[in-house]
């Protein structure tokens, strides 16, 4: 029996979670445990009732706040960015939906997740508590901050778009330790890996993308 017959979905989907595979596959996403991952972590709790249908498809949906759930292929390029092995404590900022922090969560050991806007945070943690995902720690905070009670982080995802780099999260990194974060301005922005290391921040560009504002004190102003 698969997972989509022991969990029904009442409502169709236009695409299946097995052809979202197909198409992560045919990007390049080549990390079995994080295909594996996206195939079980049901997409369809963290997206709107009236669009349940579009939940795997490979795009950004609406969410409440005027928030998007990020396009699948952002997130698996976001999570193999972090290669992740399984005992890391990661910090995300922008819980959203809590789809990217689901799909951390069955990757690592624990996951701590800030975000703005408390009607959001407040419906993924219910989630993640009705899905069993007990390695979950939200927070209603300005992630450009971080979350200093549980640092240092072996890895830190930013799930907003920012012009710069928060110097709290290069702080709250461990040295080793890698971050992912959107960098640009408010239209485009450049997924950027930064690698905490004894001499400083090396980062790479990844590919481009669009996401909405990090808003806060370490970055777009309200
Ligand atoms: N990871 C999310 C993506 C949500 S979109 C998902 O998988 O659904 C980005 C989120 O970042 C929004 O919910 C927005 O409210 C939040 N955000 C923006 N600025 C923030 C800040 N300074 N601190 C915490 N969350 C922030």
């Amino acid at each position: 029996m698969n997972n989509q017959m022991k969990e029904p979905i009442h409502h169709k989907t236009t695409v299946s979670r097995q052809q979202m595979i197909t198409t992560l596959r045919r990007y390049g996403i080549d990390d079995e445990d994080l295909l594996a991952t996206l195939r079980e972590v049901p997409r369809h709790r963290f997206v709107p009732e009236n669009i349940i249908h579009q939940a795997y498809a490979d795009k950004a949906l609406p969410i409440r706040e005027e928030q998007t759930v990020s396009q699948p292929l952002i997130v698996a390029l976001m999570t193999q960015a972090m290669r992740l092995c399984g005992s890391e404590r990661i910090l995300e900022i922008g819980t959203g939906s809590g789809y990217q922090a689901a799909i951390l969560s069955r990757l690592c050991a624990a996951v701590y997740t800030v975000e703005r806007h408390p009607a959001l945070s407040q419906q993924a943690c219910s989630i993640f508590e009705e899905l069993g995902y007990r390695n979950i720690r939200t927070k209603v905070a300005d992630g450009t901050l971080g979350w200093g009670g549980y640092a240092p982080y072996d890895g830190i995802v930013v799930t907003a778009g920012s012009p710069k780099i928060p110097d709290p999260l290069v702080e709250q990194l461990k040295v080793g330790g890698r971050m992912v974060i959107p960098v640009g301005d408010e239209f485009a922005q450049e997924l950027t890996v930064a690698e905490k290391t004894d001499s400083g921040v090396v980062t790479q560009k990844i590919g481009g993308c669009r996401f909405v504002k990090l808003i806060g004190q370490e970055a777009w102003p309200e």
